[in-house]
């Protein structure tokens, strides 16, 4: 990576851990993959129940392989072989979990994690139930501000998830939000976490691109 580009983004994710901590989140910074799992693999117990709300972060950095090899109880609800009743029993269950990991699709430059679900199922385990909450975020989920966060969904997150979900949208076709009604949407709630008062969430922003 260049010099310059490199000071650049080592600058943003400094100045984004010290707006993420103001807001009381709990902050860590990963230099990359493999230091990433270490610390992911150290905030987890033995025999901890763990959930996801499915993401493409944690899928490229080999998180969900790595804790099928320990001794804990890991829920998803996102496996294929599914019907939409179990998997929607592994959301409900995901309340109750120790850990619940997930990405987020922006972090503002001001701390503000900013999401979008068609379920509901992720960001309604963020706000609540799990004991712990942990965000996993590349570098490339950083923006500036509230309005920033918004382009970047609706130009990079929710047209490439369409894509990877074979969702009928326009924005799969066009790459860009047309603010779509069809049964497809996968944008329905959007949720801006801006201070943690209970020592739930706990960042992780990763020196690495990382999902979308
Ligand atoms: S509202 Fe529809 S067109 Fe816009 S990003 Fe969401 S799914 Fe795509």
């Amino acid at each position: 990576m260049d010099e310059f580009v490199q000071i650049h983004r080592d600058q943003q994710i400094s100045q984004c851990k010290k707006a993420l901590k103001y807001r009381g989140f709990h902050v860590d910074v990963a230099e990359n993959k493999e230091e990433l799992l270490d610390l992911v693999n150290a905030y987890i117990k033995d025999k901890d129940h763990v959930s996801d709300g499915g993401s493409q972060t944690l899928k490229e950095c080999g998180i969900i392989a790595s804790l099928n090899k320990r001794n804990i109880r890991f829920h998803s609800h996102s496996d294929a072989s599914m019907t939409r009743e179990e998997s929607d029993l592994e959301s409900r269950n995901a309340f109750f979990s120790d850990v619940f990991l997930m990405s987020a699709n922006a972090i503002t430059m001001q701390g503000e994690i900013i999401n979008v679900d068609g379920h509901g199922n992720r960001v309604s385990a963020m706000i609540f139930g799990p004991k712990k909450v942990l965000i996993i975020a590349g570098y490339n989920k950083i923006v500036w501000d509230e309005d920033a966060a918004k382009k970047r969904i609706q130009t990079i997150s929710a047209p490439t998830n369409c894509l990877r979900l074979h969702r009928q949208t326009p924005c799969a076709v066009t790459g860009a939000c047309q603010d779509c009604h069809s049964k497809d949407r996968i944008c329905s709630s959007y949720v801006k976490l801006s201070h943690d008062n209970e020592q739930r969430i706990h960042v992780i922003l990763v020196k690495e691109i990382l999902g979308y």
